[in-house]
Protein backbone atom coordinates (compact mmCIF):
# COMPACT_ATOMS: atom_id res chain seq x y z
CA UNK A 1 0.00 0.00 0.00
CA UNK A 2 1.55 3.68 -0.95
CA UNK A 3 1.59 5.38 2.11
CA UNK A 4 0.00 9.29 1.75
CA UNK A 5 2.76 11.81 1.56
CA UNK A 6 3.13 14.73 4.31
CA UNK A 7 1.66 18.02 3.43
CA UNK A 8 2.64 21.09 5.68
CA UNK A 9 0.03 24.34 5.96
CA UNK A 10 2.02 27.13 5.73
CA UNK A 11 -0.97 29.13 7.92
CA UNK A 12 1.03 31.99 9.24
CA UNK A 13 0.93 35.92 8.54
CA UNK A 14 4.34 36.48 6.20
CA UNK A 15 7.12 35.55 4.40
CA UNK A 16 9.78 35.71 7.36
CA UNK A 17 8.02 33.53 9.68
CA UNK A 18 6.83 30.59 6.13
CA UNK A 19 10.27 30.54 4.73
CA UNK A 20 11.71 29.91 9.00
CA UNK A 21 9.76 26.87 9.07
CA UNK A 22 10.46 25.80 4.93
CA UNK A 23 14.56 26.32 6.51
CA UNK A 24 13.61 23.92 9.62
CA UNK A 25 11.56 21.58 7.69
CA UNK A 26 12.98 20.95 4.29
CA UNK A 27 13.75 18.51 2.74
CA UNK A 28 11.65 15.97 5.56
CA UNK A 29 8.90 17.85 4.32
CA UNK A 30 8.92 18.50 0.71
CA UNK A 31 5.28 19.95 -0.16
CA UNK A 32 4.19 23.30 1.30
CA UNK A 33 0.60 24.40 0.82
CA UNK A 34 -0.08 28.47 0.29
CA UNK A 35 -3.41 29.17 1.43
CA UNK A 36 -5.60 32.32 1.68
CA UNK A 37 -4.29 33.21 5.10
CA UNK A 38 -0.33 33.45 3.74
CA UNK A 39 -1.13 34.47 0.04
CA UNK A 40 -2.84 37.30 1.01
CA UNK A 41 -0.09 38.24 3.69
CA UNK A 42 2.62 37.83 0.51
CA UNK A 43 1.33 37.01 -2.64
CA UNK A 44 3.31 35.21 -5.29
CA UNK A 45 6.35 35.95 -3.12
CA UNK A 46 5.25 33.03 -0.74
CA UNK A 47 5.48 31.06 -3.65
CA UNK A 48 8.80 32.16 -5.26
CA UNK A 49 10.40 31.38 -1.77
CA UNK A 50 9.32 28.05 -1.75
CA UNK A 51 10.39 27.21 -5.14
CA UNK A 52 13.92 28.92 -4.46
CA UNK A 53 14.47 26.11 -1.52
CA UNK A 54 13.73 23.35 -4.18
CA UNK A 55 10.56 22.41 -2.23
CA UNK A 56 7.02 22.09 -3.86
CA UNK A 57 3.79 24.26 -3.45
CA UNK A 58 0.15 23.66 -3.25
CA UNK A 59 -1.76 26.19 -3.70
CA UNK A 60 -4.87 25.74 -1.95
CA UNK A 61 -6.76 29.36 -2.85
CA UNK A 62 -10.01 27.04 -3.40
CA UNK A 63 -10.70 29.18 -6.77
CA UNK A 64 -14.90 30.11 -6.74
CA UNK A 65 -15.67 32.05 -8.86
CA UNK A 66 -17.10 32.90 -12.93
CA UNK A 67 -15.69 30.68 -15.34
CA UNK A 68 -13.56 33.57 -17.02
CA UNK A 69 -12.50 34.73 -13.82
CA UNK A 70 -11.22 31.66 -12.90
CA UNK A 71 -9.47 31.11 -16.00
CA UNK A 72 -7.22 34.16 -15.04
CA UNK A 73 -6.58 33.30 -11.54
CA UNK A 74 -5.45 29.83 -12.28
CA UNK A 75 -3.29 31.24 -15.10
CA UNK A 76 -1.82 34.16 -13.11
CA UNK A 77 -1.17 30.80 -10.07
CA UNK A 78 0.58 28.92 -12.75
CA UNK A 79 4.34 28.53 -11.90
CA UNK A 80 7.07 26.05 -12.51
CA UNK A 81 7.37 24.87 -8.34
CA UNK A 82 3.52 25.01 -7.60
CA UNK A 83 2.18 21.36 -8.05
CA UNK A 84 -1.45 21.27 -7.31
CA UNK A 85 -4.09 23.73 -7.44
CA UNK A 86 -7.43 23.79 -5.71
CA UNK A 87 -10.52 24.78 -7.09
CA UNK A 88 -14.13 24.50 -5.32
CA UNK A 89 -16.60 22.04 -6.64
CA UNK A 90 -19.09 24.68 -5.77
CA UNK A 91 -18.06 26.69 -8.49
CA UNK A 92 -20.16 24.08 -11.01
CA UNK A 93 -18.67 22.11 -13.91
CA UNK A 94 -17.94 25.22 -16.19
CA UNK A 95 -16.12 26.64 -13.80
CA UNK A 96 -14.18 23.95 -12.93
CA UNK A 97 -13.44 22.98 -16.90
CA UNK A 98 -12.52 27.05 -17.20
CA UNK A 99 -9.70 26.20 -14.03
CA UNK A 100 -8.47 23.35 -15.65
CA UNK A 101 -8.29 24.80 -19.83
CA UNK A 102 -6.28 27.67 -17.96
CA UNK A 103 -3.48 25.28 -16.51
CA UNK A 104 -3.05 23.09 -19.77
CA UNK A 105 -2.63 26.66 -21.14
CA UNK A 106 -0.65 28.50 -19.10
CA UNK A 107 1.50 25.04 -18.73
CA UNK A 108 2.13 24.58 -22.38
CA UNK A 109 2.85 28.25 -22.70
CA UNK A 110 5.60 27.95 -20.27
CA UNK A 111 6.78 24.69 -21.50
CA UNK A 112 5.89 23.16 -17.95
CA UNK A 113 4.16 20.07 -16.41
CA UNK A 114 0.53 21.10 -16.19
CA UNK A 115 -0.21 20.97 -12.08
CA UNK A 116 -3.03 18.61 -10.58
CA UNK A 117 -6.28 20.76 -10.22
CA UNK A 118 -8.16 19.08 -7.13
CA UNK A 119 -11.65 20.13 -6.28
CA UNK A 120 -12.68 21.24 -3.12
CA UNK A 121 -15.58 19.16 -1.86
CA UNK A 122 -17.03 20.22 2.04
CA UNK A 123 -14.57 21.89 3.77
CA UNK A 124 -13.72 19.46 6.76
CA UNK A 125 -14.74 22.18 9.30
CA UNK A 126 -18.46 21.24 8.28
CA UNK A 127 -20.09 19.03 11.02
CA UNK A 128 -20.84 15.56 9.43
CA UNK A 129 -24.82 15.39 7.93
CA UNK A 130 -26.60 12.52 6.98
CA UNK A 131 -26.09 13.29 3.25
CA UNK A 132 -22.46 14.24 3.43
CA UNK A 133 -20.77 11.58 2.29
CA UNK A 134 -23.55 11.81 -0.91
CA UNK A 135 -22.79 15.10 -1.23
CA UNK A 136 -19.18 14.68 -1.21
CA UNK A 137 -19.25 11.87 -3.56
CA UNK A 138 -21.46 13.88 -5.92
CA UNK A 139 -18.88 16.78 -5.81
CA UNK A 140 -16.24 14.37 -6.55
CA UNK A 141 -17.88 12.52 -9.76
CA UNK A 142 -18.56 16.14 -10.63
CA UNK A 143 -14.80 16.92 -10.55
CA UNK A 144 -13.91 13.98 -12.26
CA UNK A 145 -16.16 14.75 -15.04
CA UNK A 146 -14.92 18.17 -15.64
CA UNK A 147 -11.40 16.46 -16.19
CA UNK A 148 -9.99 17.03 -12.54
CA UNK A 149 -7.15 14.71 -11.17
CA UNK A 150 -8.64 14.90 -7.48
CA UNK A 151 -10.66 16.22 -4.73
CA UNK A 152 -9.80 17.55 -1.23
CA UNK A 153 -11.79 15.47 0.74
CA UNK A 154 -11.93 14.14 4.88
CA UNK A 155 -10.29 10.99 5.70
CA UNK A 156 -13.87 9.72 6.07
CA UNK A 157 -15.13 9.89 2.90
CA UNK A 158 -11.83 8.70 0.96
CA UNK A 159 -12.87 5.44 1.23
CA UNK A 160 -16.20 5.79 -0.97
CA UNK A 161 -14.33 7.94 -3.55
CA UNK A 162 -12.32 5.70 -4.12
CA UNK A 163 -14.37 2.91 -4.63
CA UNK A 164 -16.11 4.69 -6.80
CA UNK A 165 -13.33 7.24 -8.74
CA UNK A 166 -10.30 4.62 -9.04
CA UNK A 167 -7.12 4.03 -7.76
CA UNK A 168 -5.27 7.33 -9.83
CA UNK A 169 -7.99 9.76 -8.70
CA UNK A 170 -5.66 11.64 -6.23
CA UNK A 171 -7.40 12.21 -2.40
CA UNK A 172 -5.85 14.85 -0.40
CA UNK A 173 -7.12 15.18 3.48
CA UNK A 174 -7.09 17.69 5.97
CA UNK A 175 -8.45 17.65 9.08
CA UNK A 176 -5.55 15.12 10.38
CA UNK A 177 -5.36 15.16 14.47
CA UNK A 178 -2.39 12.80 15.84
CA UNK A 179 -4.37 10.99 18.62
CA UNK A 180 -4.71 13.34 21.82
CA UNK A 181 -4.10 16.66 20.05
CA UNK A 182 -7.60 18.75 20.09
CA UNK A 183 -9.40 18.99 16.86
CA UNK A 184 -9.31 23.33 16.93
CA UNK A 185 -12.36 24.05 14.41
CA UNK A 186 -11.71 20.95 12.64
CA UNK A 187 -14.92 18.48 12.72
CA UNK A 188 -14.59 15.76 10.58
CA UNK A 189 -11.27 14.70 11.98
CA UNK A 190 -8.75 11.78 11.03
CA UNK A 191 -5.62 10.07 12.82
CA UNK A 192 -2.41 9.32 10.72
CA UNK A 193 -3.49 5.83 10.88
CA UNK A 194 -7.02 5.83 9.61
CA UNK A 195 -5.75 8.38 6.92
CA UNK A 196 -3.52 5.01 5.95
CA UNK A 197 -6.03 3.12 5.70
CA UNK A 198 -8.43 4.66 3.63
CA UNK A 199 -5.86 5.17 1.23
CA UNK A 200 -5.40 9.00 0.91
CA UNK A 201 -2.65 10.39 -0.78
CA UNK A 202 -1.51 13.27 0.75
CA UNK A 203 -2.43 14.37 4.17
CA UNK A 204 -2.69 18.01 5.00
CA UNK A 205 -1.37 19.19 8.45
CA UNK A 206 -1.04 22.51 9.97
CA UNK A 207 -1.15 23.71 13.75
CA UNK A 208 -0.48 19.91 15.06
CA UNK A 209 3.02 20.98 13.25
CA UNK A 210 2.95 25.00 13.26
CA UNK A 211 2.24 25.10 17.34
CA UNK A 212 4.23 22.72 18.47
CA UNK A 213 7.25 23.63 20.64
CA UNK A 214 9.24 21.96 17.96
CA UNK A 215 7.62 21.91 14.96
CA UNK A 216 10.68 19.42 13.34
CA UNK A 217 10.08 17.11 16.39
CA UNK A 218 6.42 16.59 15.03
CA UNK A 219 6.53 16.52 11.36
CA UNK A 220 9.12 13.99 12.13
CA UNK A 221 7.09 11.94 14.74
CA UNK A 222 4.32 12.42 11.88
CA UNK A 223 6.50 11.26 9.17
CA UNK A 224 7.45 8.25 11.49
CA UNK A 225 3.70 6.85 11.69
CA UNK A 226 3.50 7.55 7.97
CA UNK A 227 6.10 4.95 7.74
CA UNK A 228 4.96 2.14 10.14
O1 LIG B 1 -4.26 23.46 11.16
P1 LIG B 1 -4.96 22.40 10.38
O2 LIG B 1 -4.20 21.08 10.37
O3 LIG B 1 -6.42 22.24 10.75
O4 LIG B 1 -4.91 22.94 8.85
C1 LIG B 1 -5.63 22.36 7.81
C2 LIG B 1 -5.36 23.11 6.55
O5 LIG B 1 -6.09 22.49 5.47
C3 LIG B 1 -5.81 24.56 6.58
O6 LIG B 1 -4.83 25.30 5.85
C4 LIG B 1 -7.12 24.59 5.82
O7 LIG B 1 -7.28 25.78 5.09
C5 LIG B 1 -6.95 23.43 4.85
N1 LIG B 1 -8.18 22.79 4.40
C6 LIG B 1 -9.10 22.22 5.27
N2 LIG B 1 -10.24 21.62 4.78
C7 LIG B 1 -10.45 21.55 3.45
C8 LIG B 1 -9.52 22.11 2.56
C9 LIG B 1 -8.38 22.72 3.07
O8 LIG B 1 -8.88 22.24 6.49
N3 LIG B 1 -11.51 20.92 2.97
Amino acid sequence: MNRPQLILALDVDNLAQAERLVNLLFPRVKIFKVGSQLFTACGPEAVKMIAKKGAQVFLDLKFHDIPNTVYSAVSCGLADSVFMITLHTQGGKKMLEAGLKAAEDKAKKLMIKRPFLLGVTILTSEDKQADTEKLVLARAGLAKEAGLDGVVCSVQEAVGIRKQLGKDFIIVSPGIRPSGYPGDDQSRVATIKQAIEAAVDFIVVGRPILKADNPLNAAEQILRELAC
